[in-house]
């Protein structure tokens, strides 16, 4: 399905290239990329039960028609991995590609005008579920590697692409585990996801936190008599929305959201003829870079405490358990990000403002080890987990052609243009 001959490829490539970046560049082509892209989102990977093993070996395959060697890795069998290499793996400094290849359902198939594992092409996007979430960054970041190996580019360090399972069920089987056997070590990391190519350099981290408030049991019967822990709940938490949301809006950042806070479950009491003497919150507090977990507890404490002096006595535990990642937060003025600025605007053929990814992404593993990330990647981030997501075919490329540029430039020695500078 080649619908876009190599002149067209050619005219999207701007001026800013030599003339050997825009012969690799013009090579991606977007017939190519949509096919990939289509057998990727038809081999399902949705999670429960997230089995990757057909979906990792069209990556594999499109691999190994290049050339390129693959190690393909499970901790649990259906859960599979897959790591490739351009260049000496021993060799610094490791350049990265990273993307997800699970993805979430496709949900109530009431609500997609197509079929979700169909990876139809209509009007120049392809539909299905993973076509944004991550799909199309596992098609980008593939095809990337696979112009340079079929340019037979030399690289100075080593170019890595992780195309890992187990992301959208929390990492520990993909990228965490990966990591801690020493197979992910980058130097400099592209974390794929839905950025609507433009590169992001920041992201919040969550933070989850228990609220449990108590009261007095008694019969259903004598409201009076009891402390009715629902109802103190539901007074504490428009307290905190009154009191404290404000005070989160106004934190801000320069690529990000404001912090937040979700509520995101509340149970409580025993039954309907019983007073509840409980009543639990389940939160969702996300934290710029330099925001804490202790931080975020006290500043809710605090807000608590005082509707318990000012509105009515409150009896309460909050409670924070699990690891808390560190922030993706890569200084703008990092050689990193002006390389991949640059590269951006030499593909795209415009400067785009450098932005935050919204969500959170396995870039949360390698933060705060100093290493440069970015998060790049095709898609709204708004269509992921939605009903008929899709992806545009000339986002792909573009993303392909910009993966392959800044792998290039960043390893290969290939200085900037006098002009694009
Ligand atoms: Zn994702």
């Amino acid at each position: 399905m080649h619908e876009t001959d190599s002149s067209t490829s050619l005219r999207t490539v701007s001026s800013g290239l030599t003339g050997f970046e825009a012969q690799v560049l013009a090579s991606i082509d977007p017939g190519e990329a949509t096919a990939l892209l289509q057998d990727l989102i038809r081999q399902r990977s949705d999670f429960p039960p997230g089995d990757t093993r057909l979906a990792i070996q069209v990556v594999a395959a499109k691999l190994a028609e290049a050339g390129i060697p693959v190690e393909i890795m499970a901790r649990r069998e259906q859960q599979a991995s897959l790591l490739a290499w351009l260049g000496d793996p021993l060799e610094a400094p490791c350049l990265t590609f990273h993307a997800h290849i699970d993805t979430v359902p496709a949900g109530d198939l009431q609500r997609w005008s197509v079929d979700p594992f169909g990876g139809e092409l209509r009007d120049g996007a392809v539909y299905g579920r993973g076509a944004g979430d991550d799909k199309g960054s596992v098609a980008a970041q593939t095809m990337a590697l696979v112009a340079l190996a079929r340019a037979g580019v030399n690289l100075n360090g080593c170019l890595q692409l992780a195309i890992v399972a187990d992301e959208e069920s929390g990492g520990l089987e993909g990228t965490v585990w990966l990591r801690d056997l020493g197979k992910l070590k980058p130097d400099l990391l592209v974390i794929g996801e839905q950025t609507n190519n433009q590169v992001a350099i920041a992201e919040r981290v969550a933070c989850g936190i228990d609220l449990t408030v108590f009261g007095k049991s008694t019969h259903g019967a004598m409201p009076w008599a009891g402390e009715n822990a629902i109802l103190k709940t539901a007074r504490a938490l428009s307290w905190l929305q009154e009191h404290l949301f404000p005070v989160l809006q106004r934190r801000t950042h320069p690529y990000l959201p404001p912090a937040t806070l979700n509520i995101g479950k509340i149970q409580g009491g025993i039954q309907w003829n019983i007073v509840p003497d409980w009543c639990k919150v389940e939160m969702d507090r996300r934290l710029l870079p330099g925001e804490t977990r202790e931080a975020a507890m006290k500043e809710i404490q605090d807000a608590l405490d005082e509707f318990g002096r000012c509105v009515e006595p409150l009896r309460y535990e909050l409670f924070s358990q699990g690891e808390v990642a560190a922030n993706v937060n890569t200084p703008q003025d990092h050689p990193f990000v002006i390389l991949a600025d640059r590269a951006l605007a030499d593909v795209a053929g415009e400067a785009r403002p450098l932005t935050g990814y919204v969500q959170t992404s396995d870039g949360r593993w390698f933060a705060g080890s100093g290493l440069p990330i970015i998060i790049f990647g095709p898609s709204e981030p708004a269509v992921a987990h939605a009903p008929d997501e899709h992806v545009p075919v000339e986002q792909i490329v573009e993303a392909a052609r910009f993966l392959a540029l800044l792998a290039l430039r960043q390893l290969a020695g290939y200085t900037i243009p006098k002009e694009a500078i």
